[in-house]
């Protein structure tokens, strides 16, 4: 067994695009609409391993992802994780540098006919708190995000 990250690619039905130096994923956890997932497109253990043009990227991919879930589902903020906690629970671990991207809502988002709430607005999030979503709900928050991005970017 080797690095999940690694594994993933377009074919995942979690993709949602790529940029020169990330693939970019929906999260399983749904409990913020649209949180996120942004992988390097290689492996590399450490933010300190990044090169100059995969920071440049990312941040980028920050400015795209902002916007987009901003006007997609009306994103009040965004929170951004680099963690590699998970990585060192079983040996050998592969840590792979990826980030979440948590975006908290100040209002209920009525989306599909389901409401997202987000009950810890303003305080850190909890992460006992998950919601999947159905795989047909889950490909319409992927084609509302793919569709911000046409509009407002050239990277797809
Ligand atoms: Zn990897």
């Amino acid at each position: 067994m080797g690095c999940s990250w690694c594994d993933l690619d377009n074919s995942s039905n979690y993709f949602i695009y790529t940029s020169e130096h990330f693939n970019v994923y929906l999260s399983e956890d749904q409990s913020l609409l649209g949180r996120l997932i942004l992988v390097l497109n290689r492996h590399a253990s450490s933010l300190s391993d990044l090169t100059s043009e995969e920071i440049q990227d990312f941040f980028s991919n920050v400015k795209i992802i902002e916007k987009t879930l901003a006007e997609s589902f009306g994103a009040t903020m965004f929170n951004w994780s680099c963690l590699m906690n998970n990585s060192y629970k079983e040996q050998p671990c592969f840590p792979h540098v990826h980030w979440h991207c948590r975006p908290p809502y100040a209002h209920d988002v009525s989306f599909t006919g389901q409401v997202f709430s987000d009950p810890d607005f303003a305080h850190h999030y909890n992460n006992k708190r998950k919601l999947t979503v159905s795989s047909e709900v889950q490909h319409m928050i992927i084609t509302s995000i793919r569709t911000s991005i046409k509009n407002n970017f050239t990277i797809l």
